[in-house]
């Protein structure tokens, strides 16, 4: 029987553990961490993921310093705010919401935090921590993604790992990751010819792409641990009613897979919660 890699449950035990935590931390040193996102603009899926974040911060404990900014807000505006928020000993995490309005340099922005304070793991000190196999604050969804793996005692060692997407937000730091526990990792891309054949090899398989329905049962080797990383919000017809799917095809991939994650529940609540993770950690290494 296939095994559900249930993130949902995942996310809530370990922010049931953060919230006792971040009690103690915050009696002991007098204050509970701190986590600042910053939001430009009013793109609707954004503000969900900023509202579901300062949601979870609150559940915990975490005292939130975000900052909401017009869409108009400049370059400027923001490295200054970035600039205080670094300075601000009230603050162990920064994260700055993508995407960004086209005005703003998101990469230039990034690489102002503070390495320190970068919640996300996305800054190059960061990147490079993880390149190195050294401690460092690491992107949440890969992180997360791992750590689901991890709670159901699946190893990676020795086994044939494939990703698909690239990104320096989920592609490149899971690949990186995997290797770090021993896979033997290929990464897939737009440009990978006979992407079936690729993810065909895959003992664990991670799609990270962004296409509904883009991994089908055929690309899917029987038995494989399928963590489907996509979130896509897609609309039925006939009804006019939009939900949310992966970029596997869950049904299909379900009675062939040994594991798989569903979207939702799966890898989305764990993103959250590794970014709680990442806040606290920052406050201990920061003490
Ligand atoms: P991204 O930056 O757009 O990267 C997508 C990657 O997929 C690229 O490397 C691209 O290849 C590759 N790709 C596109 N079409 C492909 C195809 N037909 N076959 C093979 N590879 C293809 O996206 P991202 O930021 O990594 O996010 C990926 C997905 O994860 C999105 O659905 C996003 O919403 C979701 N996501 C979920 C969470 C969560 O919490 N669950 C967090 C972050 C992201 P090229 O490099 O060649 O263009």
């Amino acid at each position: 029987m296939t095994g559900i890699l249930d993130g949902k449950a995942l996310a809530a035990k370990i922010q049931a553990e953060l919230t006792d935590e971040v009690k103690s931390l915050s009696d002991r040193y007098g204050r509970p961490p701190g986590l600042a996102v910053l939001m430009v603009g009013d793109n609707p899926a954004s503000a969900a993921y900023v509202r579901n974040k300062e949601q979870a911060c609150a559940r915990v404990g975490i005292a939130s310093f975000g900052k909401h900014f017009s869409a108009d807000a400049t370059q400027a505006e923001l490295e200054q705010t970035i600039q205080s928020l670094n300075e601000d000993d009230r603050v162990d995490g920064i994260l700055v919401q993508l995407p960004l309005p086209d005005h703003l340099d998101a990469v230039a922005l990034l690489n102002q935090i503070n390495p320190d304070k970068d919640a996300d793991g996305l800054h190059p000190v960061n990147l490079g921590r993880l390149v190195r196999g050294e401690p460092g604050l690491q992107s949440c969804t890969p992180a997360g993604s791992m750590r689901l793996l991890q709670e159901h005692g699946i190893s990676a060692k020795g086994k044939q790992a494939v990703v698909v997407g690239r990104s320096i937000l989920v592609g490149k730091p899971i690949a990186l990751m995997l290797l770090a526990e021993d896979a033997t990792v290929t990464i897939a891309h737009s440009r990978t010819p006979d992407l079936s054949a690729v993810t065909r090899s895959a003992d664990i398989l991670v799609a990270a792409v962004g296409r509904p329905n883009l991994i089908t049962p055929e690309m899917v080797k029987p038995g494989a641990v399928v963590v489907d990383v996509g979130i896509n919000r897609v609309t039925h017809e006939a009804t006019g009613k939009s939900r949310l799917v992966g970029d596997v095809d869950y049904e299909a991939v379900k009675a062939v897979a040994g594991w798989i994650t569903p979207v939702p529940g799966g890898i989305g609540p764990m993103t959250v919660t590794m970014l709680l993770h990442n806040t606290v950690w920052s406050y201990r290494q920061r003490l």
